[in-house]
């Protein structure tokens, strides 16, 4: 029912509003067009399209639909009534007539704009200061830090400077915390050198590589910022504007896939660490946590080795009153050191499989048909095409993971990266792993994405893994696997898809790979037991039918994926995000096991920080 009396003020919002490709200016125009003019007229029922004032109307999603006869772009604009009625009053009429229809016309919407987090944490102590908090003294919660004085500035470290260290660090810092921010790896300039050397001449760092340096795993990545969390979730908003603050491109608040790449990534970490050392935020570099200081049970600071000295490793500690743990899904050294003090770790179902790779022209036929000539390698009028698959695969033969409760695995593609390449992920040299990244114009001219298949603790059983690092143990056996069929030096094991469906070794020159360091013709059966094979072989056929094309010998899989998520769960306090087993400790991000992706890993610390804050005194409000 339509308040009348507010009917012609505030914010409306209009979706589902589609407009063809030939007639937008394309994927990178995120403004007002004629083109889109014209259909807010056909909902306004408004007859003269020209005579409606752009500044009256905002573009808050744009996505791109292919999959119509005719692909169209589709937009989600809100209406401002009032600027919209004093700039042209002749929509009185059209707008008094406008009656809210499901999924198409929504009504008084709240026009706040939430803002980055730098001006939510701002609002937050302002509104703390209204409430008197300077007189309330200790804060009174119960838990680990309940009794901090506030009058003391809280010491925090955030160890891991990846999207939920650096999230969670922002939001302790903004708060007053005393935040030292930890990274085993090097700051971007430098990691960027390392990367380099990797690529071109093998040499892996093991502190400084595709998964550990300033902005974690996610930076030399595809930088996809979508996330199953909901794109309109005001704590997602939050983040993408706090990332448009640092230099993200506006376009990311509007895309409905947006995101960044490599290139805008980098420069987008230097000015976040700026921000962050101007507000009093100490970050070192070339710094891992080895041990934690404990006292009874609480943890009282942090046992360190760093580069300073000639990158000699040394053991040193300093204290804190709380640590924030944020190191990601292949810290596996820093799960170990959390078990020798017996913190609540459990082993976390993930995935493990290949990443296929396609030509990008192929995937743009099979998605656009007659329209993958607008695509040109990511200047055209479209976006570069993606695509996501699952199914369900029934057991068939012997799956020895699989009890008569569960007769069904997952299989589904994953972190997708049109014009993307296929980068090594591994972080020591005995073991290969593989990931993808892309540059923004995503122009490379092929298109890859994991492959994988769900596997549970019945499966690290059957290998004879048992304990909360049984994951990790079975990662490690298929990286071991795949380092040894690669035949060394990284050289990664490929095998088309149509010899992988029929079980043959790709004899004949296998197609080209993004890989820069080398393939060898393999047959991947030989990596996993049969029963998670045929799961992904059936699983292909089963992708076919939703992608004709999809099964070709122009796609080849690449051996292994298998750091899809974490291996393991850190338990905690879901109000307070505080360890279960280890009170000081605050578990988060990805490799905790509560995130999966940048945005997710982002938010995490976010929530982490704000609970955080308010165990050390520093924030009243609600999180
Ligand atoms: P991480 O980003 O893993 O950060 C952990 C940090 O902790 C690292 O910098 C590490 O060096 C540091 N660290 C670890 N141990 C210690 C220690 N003992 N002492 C000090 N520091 C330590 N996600 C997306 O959403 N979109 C994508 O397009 C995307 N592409 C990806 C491409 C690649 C190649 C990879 C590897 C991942 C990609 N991901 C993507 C996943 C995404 O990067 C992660 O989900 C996200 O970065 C997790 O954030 P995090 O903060 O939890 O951990």
């Amino acid at each position: 029912v339509v308040d009348v009396r507010n009917k012609f003020e505030g914010i409306w919002r209009l979706s589902k509003l589609g407009v063809p490709v030939d007639k937008d200016p394309g994927k990178d125009f995120v403004g007002v067009s004629e083109a889109l003019l014209e259909e807010i007229a056909k909902v306004l029922e408004f007859p003269v399209a020209s005579l409606l004032p752009d500044e009256a109307f905002t573009v808050v999603r744009k996505s791109f639909d292919a999959r119509k006869k005719e692909p169209k772009f589709v937009y989600t604009v809100n209406i401002n009534v009032n600027k919209l009625l004093s700039l042209e009053p002749r929509t009185f009429d059209f707008i008094s007539r406008l009656e809210p229809k499901i999924g198409v016309v929504e009504h008084m919407i709240d026009d706040k704009d939430s803002g980055d987090l730098i001006s939510i944490v701002k609002n937050c102590r302002e509104a703390d200061q209204t409430m008197g908090l300077k007189e309330v003294g200790p804060s009174n919660l119960t838990g680990g830090l309940s009794t901090y004085p506030i009058t003391k500035t809280p010491k925090v470290a955030v160890v891991g400077s990846g999207p939920s260290g650096l999230f969670a660090a922002l939001v302790l810092a903004e708060f007053g915390a005393d935040v030292t921010l930890l990274e085993r790896g090097k700051p971007v300039e430098k990691r960027g050198r390392d990367i380099g050397a990797l690529v071109v001449r093998r040499m892996l760092q093991r502190e400084s590589n595709f998964c550990f340096g300033e902005g974690g795993a996610g930076t030399w990545s595809d930088g996809k910022l979508v996330t199953r969390i909901g794109k309109n979730s005001s704590t997602v908003v939050a983040v993408l504007k706090t990332l448009v603050h640092f230099g993200a491109t506006q376009n990311i608040l509007v895309y409905g896939k947006p995101h960044l790449g490599t290139d805008r990534l980098v420069p987008l970490l230097r000015s976040f660490r700026q921000y962050l050392q101007e507000l009093g935020v100490t970050i070192k570099f070339g710094t891992r946590l080895d041990d934690l200081m404990i006292e009874g049970s609480q943890v009282v600071g942090v046992r360190i080795s760093d580069s300073e000295n000639n990158l000699q490793w040394n053991n040193r500690k300093f204290g804190y009153d709380a640590v924030v743990l944020a190191v990601g899904h292949s810290a596996r050294d820093t799960y170990e050191m959390l078990l020798t003090h017996n913190v609540d770790l459990v082993q976390k179902d993930f995935a493990v499989g290949f990443r296929v790779e396609h030509p990008q022209e192929l995937i743009n036929s099979i998605q656009y048909s007659q329209l993958a000539n607008e695509v040109q390698s990511g200047r055209g009028k479209v976006p570069v095409a993606d695509y996501k698959v699952a199914e369900y695969v029934h057991r068939e033969s012997e799956d020895l993971a699989l009890d008569s409760e569960r007769k069904t695995r997952s299989c589904y593609s994953f972190c997708m990266c049109p014009g993307g390449q296929v980068v090594l992920t591994s972080t020591d040299p005995s073991e290969l792993c593989i990931n993808g990244m892309s540059f923004s114009r995503r122009s490379s001219k092929w298109a890859n994405a994991a492959l994988v298949v769900s596997v549970s603790s019945k499966d690290f059983d059957a290998l004879g893994y048992h304990g909360p690092l049984a994951g990790v143990e079975f990662q490690r056996t298929f990286e071991r696997k795949a380092a040894i069929l690669g035949g060394g030096n990284f050289v990664v094991p490929v095998q088309t898809v149509t010899d992988f469906l029929d079980e043959k070794l790709s004899v004949t020159s296998v197609p080209s790979s993004s890989y820069r360091l080398g393939v060898k013709a393999t047959n991947l059966h030989e990596l996993f037991p049969q029963y998670l094979t045929e799961a992904l072989q059936r699983a292909i056929l089963l992708f076919e039918e939703e992608l004709p094309g999809f099964v070709s010998e122009n796609a080849l899989l690449h051996g292994v994926e298998t750091r899809t998520s974490s291996p393991v769960k850190i338990s905690r306090h879901p109000d307070t995000y505080e360890s279960t087993s280890l009170k000081g400790l605050y578990p988060i991000g990805e490799g905790a096991g509560y995130a999966g992706g940048i945005v997710s890993a982002a938010v995490d610390g976010v929530y982490a920080g704000f609970a955080l804050a308010k165990e050390l005194g520093l924030y009243k409000g609600s999180i």
